[in-house]
């Protein structure tokens, strides 16, 4: 039988939350090509502990490369490994969400397994042997099926594409001796800038400003909100390019793509690069004095306001509701 490797992402020793979304998919897809799915763990140690993590979501089989190589990430060794390890387990498929890490390290792996790879898919279909990968492209305004006839198939998958479901299992673990390369690049640390705060690709409620609130002194009616809510706050291009709001929170074609249960767009006009990175959003409130603004084309509601009287109003509403 062969298997869909899914190629876990691990930050500061624990597993990142996008993982268990690609497990539900990897299970999703293996009941329909009749493969296992095996959970890949790269690190220098505590590696049993996540695998364990990872049996909540089903996973069969957990493959553990233990390595000091591995303690840091490094691109090139990272994908030395993962390319090695599909390679001695015969993978039919290699999954990985799609994050700025690994979109970057599976694009190393497929090189190095001389195979194809479609990024930042939102589903998949599977007809017979082939799978099919279906992605955004142009900025969202086409969805493009992509079927890779290398062998192994080789997608990242877009956050919040699939609803982690626990489905515990107990998994054969293998610990695997590969003969890694030395590293060229090593990442010293990975710092999360806004320590504390909530990651917007992994958030369910987003409050996000552009350039319609005129300035950083006026945030604090937005972060009220996304308080109130409990929501991660973001924020459109100019807004970061200013410096208004730091880089992290910046959505769409060249941020962070996002795919809230509700994305609430305060001032933002809702150019086609920004909603390329909300179009996944299941709910779009906008929020703009200008009826014409293309934000409302997309919204799924829309309020045609001033965000300086809306946002309080809005805050003060949800406050009430929560009393
Ligand atoms: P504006 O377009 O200036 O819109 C401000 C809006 O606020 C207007 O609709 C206005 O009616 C409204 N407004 C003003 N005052 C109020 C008020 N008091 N109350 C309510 N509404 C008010 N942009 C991104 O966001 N993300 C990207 O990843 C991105 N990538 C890009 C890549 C390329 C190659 C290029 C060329 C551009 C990219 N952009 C991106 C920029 C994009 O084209 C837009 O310029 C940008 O999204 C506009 O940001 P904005 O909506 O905040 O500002």
């Amino acid at each position: 039988m062969s298997t869909i490797l899914v190629a876990t992402e691990i930050q500061n020793g624990k597993l990142k939350s996008i993982n268990n979304e690609v497990f539900t998919a990897a299970k999703q897809m293996a009941a329909e090509t009749g493969h296992s799915v095996t959970g890949l763990f790269l690190g220098d140690s505590g590696l049993e502990a996540l695998a364990e993590a990872a049996a909540t979501y089903g996973i069969d089989h957990a493959i553990l490369v233990e390595s000091s190589q591995l303690a840091k990430f490094s691109p090139d060794v990272h994908a030395a490994a993962i390319a090695q390890a599909a390679r001695q387990k015969d993978a039919a498929v290699i999954l990985s969400g799609a994050t700025f890490l690994s979109k970057d390290l599976m694009a190393r792996v497929a090189q190095a397994l001389d195979t194809g790879l479609v990024q930042d898919c939102v589903k998949f279909s599977v007809n017979g042997s082939d799978i099919t990968f279906t992605r955004p492209m142009y900025a969202g305004k086409v969805l493009a099926d992509v079927k890779v006839v290398s062998k192994p198939a080789m997608a990242t998958l877009r956050s919040k594409s699939y609803k982690p479901e626990e489905n515990p299992s107990s998994p054969t673990l293998e610990k695997l001796d590969l003969d890694l390369p030395q590293p060229q690049v090593v990442v010293e640390a990975i710092e999360l800038a806004s320590a504390g705060k909530m990651d917007v690709t992994e958030a369910d409620l987003i409050v996000s400003g552009g350039r319609g609130l005129r300035g950083p002194e006026n945030w604090h009616i937005l972060e009220a909100l996304a308080e109130a809510l409990g929501a991660a706050t973001a924020c459109s291009r100019p807004v970061s390019d200013e410096g208004w709001r730091p880089h992290e929170e910046h959505v769409g074609q060249t941020g962070k793509t996002v795919a809230p249960d509700l994305y609430i767009a305060a001032g933002i006009s809702g150019a086609i690069q920004h909603i390329a990175g909300i179009s996944s959003s299941k709910y779009i409130v906008a929020i703009n004095k200008d009826p014409e603004a293309p934000i409302f084309k997309v919204a799924d509601y829309g309020i045609v306001g001033d965000v300086f009287e809306v946002l309080p109003r809005f805050t003060e509403e949800v406050k009430k509701l929560q009393t």
